[in-house]
Formats: C-alpha cells, structure tokens, sequence
C-alpha cells in the first residue's frame, strides 16, 4: 500500500470500530470491508471478526480472525478471540487448541480473564488521574518511541506551536530541520480532517500538509522485539515489532524536542503509556515503588511484576468486594487494602 492508501484504509477501519462501539453494527462490517478492499491487514480483519461476532455471525467471525491470524500468527489476541468463537459453536476441542496457541505466545493467557477484568478495573479507577505523564520505567528502551511506518501514519505529527517551538529549539541547536523532520501533503487526501487534529494540517511550501519527525535507521530487532509490553488493555502494540525504527528526536535516552514550547513532547506521544507504564506510574502515586527498581531491572522483568501488581491492585484493592460494597468508600479502609496490596507488591521484586 502507499501511505494515502495506509491513510484510507485506517481511515475506514477507524470508523468500522468507532460504528460497532456505537452499536451500528451493520455499517460498521461495510467499513470494515471497504478497509480490506484498500488493504488486507490483520487489524481490519479482526474488526470485521469483532463485528460480525456482535452481528451474531459467528461462522463468519471465525472465518474473519482466521484471516487475521495468517496474516499476523504472533498475535495471542487473535487466537484467544478464535478460542472463544469456537467455543460459541460447540467446538470445546477446537477452542483449546487455539487457548493452547495463545498461552504458547504468551503465558499470561493462562489468567486471560483476571488480567482483563483488572485492567478495566484500573483503568477506570485511574482515569483522568495522571495528566501527559512521563514514564518511569527508565530501564525501557523506549519501545513507544519506535514505528513500523512513517510517523504520520501512527498519529505522530507537529501541531503549529509546537512546530514554532521546536524549530527556534532546532536553530538554537544548529541543527537542520529537513534532517529531522519530515512532510506529508494531505490536501486532496479524502478523509484528512478525520485522521489529523486541524493544529497539525499546516501549510508548508503553500499545500496543506501534516509535519513529522523523520525515523532513525536502525531497527529494533528481533531480540528486543520479544519485550515489547502491552497496552493498557493488555492488547498488543501493533505499531511496533523488530522491523520498528527509533523516532530521530530521541536521543541519548530521552525526546530531545520534550519541553520545546511548554509543552511535553507531542500529543500523541505524551497521551500514551502501555501497560508497564501504566503500572508503574499507578505504583509511584501510591508510594509502592523504589526508584532503583525502575533502572535496575530489565524490562522483561518489569512486564512481568506490571502483570501481578495489576492483578493485586485489581482483585485486592479498586475491585475488591469491600471496595465495591463501601458506599462512599472508607478512606481508611481504602488505605488499609493499599497498604496490604503493598506488602504483597514488594515481595514481587
Ligand atoms: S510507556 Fe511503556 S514502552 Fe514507553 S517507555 Fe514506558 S515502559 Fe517503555
Ligand atoms: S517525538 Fe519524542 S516522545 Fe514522540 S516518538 Fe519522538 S522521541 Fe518519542
């Protein structure tokens, strides 16, 4: 595909997803379907596979994720959503191969349910609460910051101010701004208001366009790709995997364009944490967290510990029986469950 058409079918797949939330589960499968007609990605297939599952069309369901799994076989998600298909059929047999495929990927999908019931319940407990954070996990080799594709194809691009205040950054610098970032003309691309905030369609040389940060060469590998953590609806990140490139501005561990124009780094970037993240900026607000931990152990590690601690905090504190049945909850309840949830948390390290 080129990038307008990349552009096109998320554009498409996007709105599948946005009409099935929304209940429109009829014109949410033809989204769906005009996205794989611009593109066969495993995501708009698993779209398709959700929507027609919800539709009640579970044959066609089975048939949509198994496309999805020959196109992208390292996804657990997909064979846990085969699983449970199979399942609805009766097939308990073909279920546990695929439940069996899954765990093979990755272990967690033996607990699969008590992850996912977690991480709503933490969600939803900590919506809101961290306002543009900054990560913590400092032994993390940044996997957000590295794209199977160009930047702009992943939301990544420089709103007008920003872009007033990274270039007086780059000048300062001495450094030039065609070698770190890039442009995409969307004028005459359908759909461009959708796809891009209007702060970031700024004209350059005269046509409406999209600015962003160019990628570096070097590709993650295969070796760090197997640490890749989760999102915080313990999905997979699909953006990245061996083949993903650093974004340029990062630099000597950090993003080099962070505080330019008061504001940190750029909004899709400081909007986002995965699950390990996550975790651990839940674990520093509540004082369960020893700095060290967060540079001395590998990320592999961290993944792991993120995993219990979300199990402990969601089962042991936010949606414990007593939590729920406290109406206000009772601080000093609240406060006794944490610190409980604390002592079992440190033993983890
Ligand atoms: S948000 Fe996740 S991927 Fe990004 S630096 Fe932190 S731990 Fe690493
Ligand atoms: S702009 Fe900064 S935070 Fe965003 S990907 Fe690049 S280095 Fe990472």
């Amino acid at each position: 595909m080129t990038d307008p058409e990349k552009l096109t079918e998320k554009y498409f797949h996007c709105m599948g997803e946005r009409l099935i939330d929304e209940g429109d589960l009829e014109e949410g499968i033809i989204f769906f379907q005009k996205a794989i007609d611009v593109g066969d990605t495993p995501y708009a297939w698993y779209g398709l596979s959700r929507a027609l599952g919800m539709a009640e069309d579970t044959a066609g369901a089975v048939g949509a994720i198994s496309r999805a799994i020959k196109l992208a076989p390292g996804i657990p998600e997909y064979y846990f959503e085969r699983s449970r298909l199979l399942a609805s059929l009766g097939r308990n047999d073909l279920a546990d191969e695929e439940m069996k495929r899954a765990i093979a990927i990755d272990p967690n999908y033996r607990r699969i349910d008590r992850i996912n019931r977690a991480a709503g319940i933490l969600n939803e407990a900590f919506d809101g609460a961290f306002h543009k954070p900054s990560c913590p996990v400092a032994s993390c080799p940044a996997y957000c910051c590295h794209f199977k594709e160009n930047m702009f194809l992943h939301g990544v691009t420089l709103g007008a101010w920003k872009l007033k205040a990274v270039r007086e950054l780059f000048r300062e610098k001495g450094l030039n701004e065609t070698d770190l970032l890039e442009n995409f003309p969307v004028a005459g691309i359908e759909n461009a208001q959708d796809l891009f905030s209007p702060y970031d369609i700024v004209k350059f040389d005269g046509i409406a366009s999209v600015i962003f940060p160019r990628r570096k060469d070097a590709v993650l590998g295969a070796d760090l790709a197997r640490d890749i953590p989760k999102g915080r609806d313990y999905r997979s990140l699909m953006w990245i995997d061996g083949t993903a490139r650093p974004c340029r501005l990062f630099e000597n561990g950090r993003c080099s364009i962070y505080e330019a124009g008061g504001e940190p780094s750029l909004e899709s970037c400081s909007s986002f944490l995965c699950m390990t993240g996550f975790i651990f900026l839940v674990l520093r607000h509540l004082g369960m967290v020893n700095e060290k931990w967060l540079s001395g152990l590998s990320i592999a590690r961290l993944n792991e510990i993120a995993v219990e601690a979300l199990i402990i905090l969601g089962e042991d504190v936010y949606g414990s029986e007593e939590m729920r049945s406290a109406d206000p909850p009772d601080e000093d309840m609240k406060k006794r469950l944490i610190d409980e949830a604390g002592r079992k948390i440190s033993l983890l390290f």
